[in-house]
């Protein structure tokens, strides 16, 4: 079913008919006026049919007088903005401006089965996640009494006597609800990855690397921060929902890019997210460096002769964006992290253009020739800040290991069952 709605910019009063695919989700909305360029907003509440606009007034008009027309939805991509002639117009366009990203699936068993995941995660957003939040804050500061009873709500299994038994049943938690956004078998590589820390015959090399780590990097201020992400995101799942579906069904390059894109959130939304989440995976580099040093050369401080450092020392001496440098791609714990350095640089300098018309984004690296510009679609930026998610989820499973055998390390016994059960 579709509503409709016609809406005046509030700045250079044009107007804009709005269609949305009411389905199950409240539909988050983000365009640019066609008009002004100003940025549009606001929610399409499934269940009251309300309307809530940021910078434009819903009008009672004739759709006869509007130039614009603009398709929402929240599982779909759409046709971007374009001129209104006449409701036929828009009804004989193509498969119609939501349908596109759902044909593109093989079968409906495939687009079925995404969406169940999908539907599994905003469960968990909406129930495991609301009290995950204020769990992990309370063990942040170091408040273990008021979690044990909270926690052990979940499972019989969480038996909370220590700081390690809280980690793995806060992580376990979360991890479960975070898996169905991932794609099938992520997790269980990135567990299979940890293994070789927790298993390999240099744990007491792993041992001295951890006293490093922590001599460099605050344990709980990292934990902190990869939360704060995670919340960030999990907020905002809806408005990245339509990426996600046809990323995890492996159809992102089948997309019409030209004619449709993302309508649930902007680009300058998603960029502080993108820059904070990417400054994150580059604090968090030096776990996957100093592990393969370990795994391949035997010692955390020995790195590759393709690095650009020798040891550690020159590597903290460096600019953060160069030590993405030091990570050697072919190594065991680099597997999982496929990195576009480009486009991340030259968001941290700000050296952007911005075709709001055509959502296109150029990135500009001044160091170089003009012809190593990058031109991106708003919805391939999208999946970006996605795939920082997915890699912070990777260096987080790292982290969580070399967190527990730093509490192994100190004494502490675990009095739940370490294995991961993935009960979703
Ligand atoms: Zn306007």
């Amino acid at each position: 079913m579709i509503k409709r709605s016609v809406v005046k910019c509030d700045f250079c009063k044009e107007k804009i008919l709005l269609r949305f695919q009411m389905g199950y989700f409240d539909i988050p909305f983000d365009f640019y006026c066609p008009n002004c360029g100003i940025s549009i907003s606001g929610t399409k509440l499934i269940n009251s049919n309300r309307l809530i606009l940021n910078n434009a007034q819903n009008i009672e008009e004739d759709i006869e007088d509007v130039r614009y027309y603009g398709n929402f939805s929240t599982e779909f991509l759409n046709k971007k903005i374009s001129k209104f002639n006449c409701l036929d117009d828009i009804i004989s366009d193509n498969f119609g401006p939501f349908m596109n990203s759902v044909m593109i699936f093989n079968t409906n068993e495939e687009y079925i089965q995404i969406m169940d995941k999908v539907s599994k995660f905003l469960r968990f957003k909406n129930t495991i996640w609301k009290n995950l939040n204020p769990l992990y804050e309370l063990f942040f500061n170091d408040k273990l009494e008021l979690i044990k009873t909270p926690l052990s709500n979940y499972s019989n299994n969480y038996i909370i006597k220590n700081d390690l038994d809280a980690t793995i049943a806060l992580h376990q938690l979360t991890i479960i609800g975070i898996s169905n956004i991932m794609p099938t078998n992520t997790l269980k590589e990135y567990i299979e990855t940890t293994y070789k820390i927790m298993l390999g015959k240099d744990i007491k090399e792993i041992f001295v690397f951890i006293d490093f780590l922590k001599s460099k990097i605050d344990f709980k201020y990292l934990s902190q921060k990869i939360i704060q992400i995670y919340d960030k995101f999990i907020v905002n799942f809806e408005k990245y929902m339509a990426v996600i579906i046809l990323s995890l069904g492996d159809k992102t390059s089948l997309i019409d890019k030209e004619n449709y894109g993302i309508s649930t959130i902007n680009f300058e939304n998603m960029k502080p997210f993108f820059v904070e989440s990417y400054e994150l995976i580059l604090e968090m580099i030096t776990l996957p460096i100093g592990l393969n040093n370990i795994i391949e050369r035997k010692q955390y401080n020995n790195f590759s002769e393709k690095s650009n450092v020798k040891n550690f020392d020159s590597y903290f001496n460096q600019s953060k964006y160069n030590r993405i440098k030091s990570l050697i791609s072919e190594e065991t714990f680099s597997k999982n992290l496929n990195m576009d350095r480009h486009v991340r640089n030259a968001l941290s300098h700000y050296d952007y253009k911005l075709d709001k018309e055509n959502q296109i984004i150029t990135f500009y690296d001044w160091n170089k020739n003009k012809s190593e510009n990058i031109e991106m679609y708003i919805f391939d930026f999208a999946l970006l800040c996605y795939e920082n998610i997915k890699l912070i989820v990777y260096l987080n499973e790292l982290f969580y290991c070399l967190k527990k055998l730093n509490y192994l390390q100190m004494g502490m016994k675990p009095h739940i069952n370490l294995e991961f059960k993935n009960e979703s």
